[in-house]
């Protein structure tokens, strides 16, 4: 049966501007880093997407590598594109990066020209559409001069390749001259994704919150429950399927007995506010307005549906603030 998308999926009014653009964008967006590659069947991919556009989440970020294997996720969202997100395809902020290990040789990664343009017509291809909302360059790349990463971004919107650019993983200064040059070019930055969870706050430790407000671009936050970490689901261990039971994962590493009992003690304050870990995670990562919207990510749709509760959550007042920063530090 053909897709329809509901009718309500508007009525929460938290839909955020990225800076001082005309992106405006969810507080919640949907990442397809993970649990979007051919390891997933199409059916449980289909369900998380359309059930996300249903309940306002309208923001979709890839990139090129998302997988496995790479290029994938963008493949099966073209996919979706076609079979049901046709008609919405004008609602819908689809961003895409190049700049991680696509493939073999010096054209396969980094911040060149002639990477960060033929990446992206590849990933429009495997899309099926002429143009993404948001090209992004994945990561600083200390062997591009910043100039011509720059000129690549500014010609993918004068190409009509894409309709807004943005960085990733830039340090507050590396971002400061990147808007600087940009705006020069006549398109501005727009955007900059950074990792920003409880867990990880280089961000506002490095400055690029103020930058961020100065230049006039938005943040969206990569990883805001640190990849499942900051959720109820390894207060008890780690669950099988977790990201967390997969050798040498990230979340398996990183939780020691003392990280568990910090989470704990947060879950215990989340249930104080009537919420669950991973909705206190958002509220908090959401606190400050430079923050635009999260990416998060999620292997069913009860996650994301779980993780959406957070924006109908109380405010965090600020000795639940203080109390967060004793428990929850870099
Ligand atoms: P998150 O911190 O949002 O972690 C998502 C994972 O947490 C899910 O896959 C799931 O793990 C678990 N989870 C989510 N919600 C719940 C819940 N309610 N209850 C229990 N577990 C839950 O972020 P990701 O690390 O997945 O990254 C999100 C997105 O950020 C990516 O998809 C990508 O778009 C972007 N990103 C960008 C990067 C960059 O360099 N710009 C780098 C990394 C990510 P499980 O699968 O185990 O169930």
């Amino acid at each position: 049966m053909s897709y329809v998308s509901s009718a309500e999926r508007y009525e929460d009014p938290s839909i955020r501007r990225s800076g001082r653009s005309g992106l405006q964008l969810p507080p919640l967006s949907l990442g397809l880093w993970q649990n979007f590659g051919h390891d997933r069947p199409f059916a449980a991919q289909r369900e998380m997407v359309l059930g996300a556009f249903d309940r306002g989440v309208f923001h979709f970020d890839l990139a090129n590598n998302y997988g496995p294997p790479p290029g994938s996720a963008e493949s099966g969202f073209g996919r979706l594109l076609r079979t049901d997100l046709a008609p919405y395809r004008d609602e819908l902020v689809i961003s895409t990066k190049a700049g991680w290990n696509m493939h073999p040789g010096p054209y396969g990664s980094g911040g060149s020209r002639k990477y960060l343009l033929s990446s992206l017509d590849r990933s429009l291809e495997r899309l099926g559409i002429d143009a993404v909302d948001v090209f992004y360059s994945h990561r600083p790349d200390p062997g591009t001069p910043l100039e011509e990463t720059a000129a690549a971004l500014d010609h993918v919107v004068r190409s009509g390749r894409a309709h807004y650019v943005g960085v990733s993983s830039y340090s507050a200064d590396a971002s400061r001259d990147m808007a600087r040059l940009l705006r020069d070019l006549g398109t501005p930055l727009a955007i900059h994704q950074p990792s920003y969870s409880m867990l990880n706050r280089w961000i506002e430790e490095d400055g690029l919150l103020d930058v961020a407000e100065d230049e006039g671009f938005g943040i969206i936050g990569f990883s805001p429950l640190a990849q499942g970490l900051l959720t109820d689901k390894y207060l008890r261990g780690i669950p099988e399927g977790a990201r967390g039971a997969q050798p040498g994962s990230f979340t398996g590493d990183a939780l020691t007995d003392d990280l568990r009992d910090r989470l704990s003690a947060l879950a215990a304050l989340a249930e104080r506010r009537g919420q669950s870990l991973a909705q206190l995670a958002i509220a908090w990562a959401l606190r400050d307005a430079r923050v635009t919207s999260l990416v998060a990510g999620a292997s069913r749709l009860s996650q994301l549906e779980e993780n959406l509760g957070a924006l109908a959550g109380p405010e965090l007042d600020e000795a639940e603030i203080a109390e967060i920063d004793g428990l929850a530090v870099d």
